[in-house]
């Protein structure tokens, strides 16, 4: 196609689009004509191909046809939606006069167009393209510099749909995981963060939007002032003290809003700031193996979220999705949770009360957000007076009960609900609300004098018409004729073709002849007329007096924002804390009990996920106790044992105990008692990514690395088959000096899979350190799985009953069981040749037995091997630095 930007030769409207578009060039522009959206040139091309919609053409521009496209306005919302999830970003363009306005200007003058919001991933308001049960955030990222090897991050994430604007600061390390707990559907940066070389993969592999913002736009000043003009304040001093990395995140933040809502303020709450290290740090990739808030195919359904949402309100599921993206380290506030949900366990009736009355309770967070952007309809309003009836009651029912602390917290903030405000609305709008305001006939009957009185004018006329009609038909003696309505003449009188011959003829003097059809003539008079414009100007004065009441009553909703969007919250948080006491009674899940402990001592654990489908199947679930408990450094338990026999789950349940137990839910187990956990990591060997071009193993022991340099004391660690993804003896050395580590230096709570059953040889050696595995009983030759974890070590690994059992051919089965007899006996034949001791390498490693006395004529390059080897310091070397080791090591063989 031509470029669009040669303007000559382009016809008004044309040279206007190009206009737009040219100020809009990374959006698709959505071209207000009529009652369609067009797009126009490529815009046209991509739309209609991501959209399958028809691709026509109007008019040429520079001799080539102009692609072009529509769609309709009442469909926008769906295809603006369908846009959003592909990536796009849109441009709404839409008229801001009057035909008539521009008419004035002259005759070929186009109608003033103007592009009144971006619609962006981050920036939606509509229901139809919201989850109502997923935050929409907006994420804004700044920087500071520490030292000079040490950068602090300033997160701002804002969810403009709720209003809800959180302030925090991370170290660098902790930038991936800060972002993956955001979920954030957008992230605006300033160019440099985003050209950054050691964050390239981040903005690589986000399924975020990423928009980079000129540095220059960027200047501290500036971000301050922003954020002075959004609330409104002289200084920033009542916000508490932010850095300035966070300002720098707000500033951008409240940069793009104003980009993207074009002169629109968008109302946020203050923002709330978080203190590094309250929530428990969980990088991305232990939240998608522990598929916490989605499973690893992507979706939330068989994800722990899943799993434990009883909620019965948007506002409570977005909530509790919160939570279980940032569980707490602040022993107060999680025993304030636990406390709410313990109580609110042992009041049933009172519950159900809440729950039902909840339930009830539309999504005021959401409204409210959409009212204060001028962008609501009757229906929000609606909500609004539903939602603050509803927390005025809730609020009524809860002040007569002796509560704790927690739940009196958010019985306090619903005393907030204005009665008044709810009466109003009530009295102001009527049973059944349009979707917009411009439809009118939402205000109630009685409500409003003026409104009755306009109203009453139009059905009195449409009484007159009746009656005209009556006086018409008589004058002409022509029963049928009817005073009748359309959108080209407005009202007319329609009579047969020979009553119209009589009428031209001068019947009727003041009939004025408008149309001739098959068999009828249309007339009008000037009675008619009349009495057609007062019913038009009634209607019109009606549907402007609504308009007033609208904006009246939007206007008393925004001069609480504050409190409403107090009240949307508190009712979120019963909602949550229902929800875990309703799971707690409806599983038999116990309250965990925390402290500073480096205490993990769970009796009776299950796994929320595998156990509901294993309940769903008819079969049951066998739990597990768990003791990682110690008094200077945490326990790690070595589980080997064969495939199928329960070791994932096992591992797995536990991560997850610990998570719900600091995000304030009880727990799947008979008692549970752990000290705070600072930081979890999870990790699976051998998960393929070959997708992103890493090879497995890189990609494992990159994120082990993450592991042994960050995990402390305080920190919990599930790792599952590491190592699996290269040879056996790298990987059984990696793994072998990764529990050395983990022990030695990291000090953390751990669980360790394996299936190098080598390993459990370290139990003699590092006092922190058990065995334990999964008890199979074998029933004439089969095999059992009876998933039940003991001290030990596992004797075989069952591997060709698993693959019997898999549906591997018996032919193959049975050839495999004779080549596996063939191995084993000549194992036996030379012992020592698979003892890990007896390896060069590890024999320098590990203190007993001594290595076996060198063999007399030792060949040449051994000699050089052994010097080698000796050069090595292991605990001077990273994971990396050992697997070079090791290379190298293999080659001068
Ligand atoms: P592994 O990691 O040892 O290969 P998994 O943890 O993947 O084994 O478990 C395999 C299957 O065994 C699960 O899908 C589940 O059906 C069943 N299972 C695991 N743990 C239990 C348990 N504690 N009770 C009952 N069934 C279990």
């Amino acid at each position: 196609t031509s470029s669009p930007l040669d303007i000559p030769g382009a016809t008004p409207m044309m040279a206007q689009y190009i206009e737009i578009k040219a100020a809009n060039p990374d959006c698709l522009l959505f071209y207000r004509m009529g009652d369609f959206y067009e797009l126009f040139f490529e815009d046209a091309e991509i739309a209609s191909r991501a959209l399958g919609i028809v691709l026509t053409k109007r008019g040429k521009h520079g001799g080539a046809d102009i692609p072009m496209c529509g769609v309709p306005l009442e469909r926008a919302d769906d295809y603006l939606h369908r846009l959003i999830a592909l990536g796009h970003r849109v441009a709404v363009c839409q008229q801001t006069e009057d035909a008539s306005e521009a008419k004035k200007r002259g005759p070929k003058s186009v109608v003033r167009r103007e592009v009144v919001r971006l619609v962006t991933p981050g920036t939606l308001t509509e229901d139809r393209l919201l989850d109502p049960t997923r935050a929409n955030l907006l994420l804004a990222i700044g920087r500071r510099k520490v030292s000079d090897s040490r950068d602090a991050y300033g997160l701002a994430a804002v969810d403009i749909s709720t209003g809800r604007f959180s302030l925090s600061e991370v170290d660098g390390s902790e930038l991936a995981a800060a972002i993956a707990r955001h979920e954030p559907r957008e992230i605006v940066l300033s160019e440099a963060i985003h050209a950054d070389p050691a964050l390239a993969k981040l903005w690589r592999e986000t399924s975020a939007a990423v928009v980079p913002l000129a540095q220059g736009e960027l200047e501290p000043a500036s971000a301050e002032r922003r954020i002075r003009e959004q609330f409104g304040v002289k200084t920033l001093d009542g916000f508490g003290a932010f850095s300035r990395a966070e300002i720098a995140a707000a500033g951008a933040v409240l940069l793009y809003l104003e980009r993207t809502q074009l002169g629109t303020r968008v109302p946020l709450s203050a923002p709330s700031r978080e203190a590094t290290g309250a929530t428990l740090a969980i990088d991305a990739a232990t939240r998608a193996n522990l598929e916490l808030t989605r499973t690893l195919s992507g979706e939330r359904k068989g994800s722990l979220l899943d799993a434990i949402d009883r909620t019965v309100s948007a506002g409570g599921a977005r909530l509790l999705a919160e939570h279980l993206a940032g569980p707490l380290t602040d022993l107060t506030k999680i025993g304030r949770r636990h406390d709410a949900v313990a109580f609110l366990v042992r009041e049933g009736s009172l519950r159900a009360q809440l729950r039902d009355a909840l339930y009830a309770a539309p999504d005021i967070a959401r409204a409210l957000s959409r009212v204060g952007l001028g962008r609501a309809g009757p229906r929000d309003l609606a909500a609004l007076r539903d939602g603050l009836a509803a927390a005025a009651t809730i609020g009524e029912r809860l002040s007569a009960e002796d509560l704790p602390d927690g739940l009196a917290r958010l019985s306090r903030r619903l005393a907030k609900a204005d009665r008044a405000l709810a009466d109003e609305l009530a009295r102001a709008l009527a049973d059944d609300l349009p979707l917009n305001r411009r439809d009118g006939k939402f205000v109630r009957e009685g409500y409003h004098a003026e409104i009755d009185e306009a109203r009453l004018l139009g059905q009195d006329s449409r009484k007159v018409i009746a009656a005209l009609q009556a006086r018409y038909a008589e004058a002409t003696g022509c029963r049928t004729l009817r005073i009748k309505h359309n959108n080209v003449l407005g009202y007319y009188i329609e009579v047969p073709q020979a009553v119209g011959e009589a009428c031209l003829k001068g019947l009727m003097q003041d009939f004025v002849h408008r149309q001739t059809m098959v068999d009828a003539m249309r007339f009008t008079s000037v009675e008619l007329g009349e009495l057609e414009s007062k019913i038009a100007g009634a209607s019109d004065r009606v549907l402007a007096l609504e308009s007033e009441v609208f904006d009246a009553l939007s206007a008393r909703v925004s001069a609480q924002a504050d409190a409403i969007a107090d009240i949307a919250e508190a009712l979120s948080g019963l909602d949550v804390a229902a929800s875990h006491a309703e799971l707690a009674v409806e599983l038999a899940w116990t309250r965990p009990q925390i402290d500073e402990s480096l205490a993990f001592a769970i009796e009776g654990g299950r796994h929320p996920v595998v156990e509901a489908a294993l309940i769903r199947a008819g079969e049951p679930f066998i739990a597990n106790a768990c003791d990682l408990s110690g008094d200077e450094a945490g326990r790690i338990r070595l589980i080997t044992g064969p495939n199928m026999g329960g070791k994932s789950t096992f591992l797995r349940q536990n991560a997850l105990i610990a998570v719900l137990a600091q995000m304030g839910a009880f727990v799947p187990a008979s008692s549970a008692r752990l000290g705070v956990v600072d930081r979890l990591f999870s990790r699976v060997g051998a998960a393929d990514d070959l997708a992103r071009g890493h090879s497995t193993f890189m990609v494992e022991m990159v994120e082990t690395a993450a592991i042994l340099n960050q995990a402390t004391r305080r920190s919990l660690v599930v790792l599952d088959e590491i190592g699996r993804g290269t040879a056996t003896f790298d990987g059984l050395s990696i793994a072998w000096a990764c529990l050395e580590h983990l022990h030695d230096k990291n000090g953390c709570r751990a669980l360790f899979a394996t299936h190098f059953h080598e390993l459990t040889a370290l139990s003699q050696r590092l006092p922190r350190l058990d065995n334990a595995t999964l008890k199979v009983a074998e029933d004439r030759g089969e095999v059992v799985f009876l998933h039940e974890v003991v001290p030990g070590i596992a004797e075989r690994s069952y591997g060709l009953q698993v693959a019997r059992l898999a549906g591997l051919p018996p032919s193959v089965v049975a050839r495999a069981g004779a080549i596996l007899k063939g191995l084993e006996s000549s194992e036996r034949e030379r012992p020592t040749r698979r003892r890990i001791e007896d390896l060069p390498l590890f024999a320098s490693l590990a203190a007993a037995p001594p290595p076996p006395p060198p063999e007399p004529a030792k060949p040449e390059p051994d000699d050089r091997l052994g010097r080698l080897i000796d050069a090595i310091d292991p605990d001077a070397l990273t994971p990396r630095e050992a697997l070079d080791a090791l290379y190298r090591l293999k080659t001068e063989r």
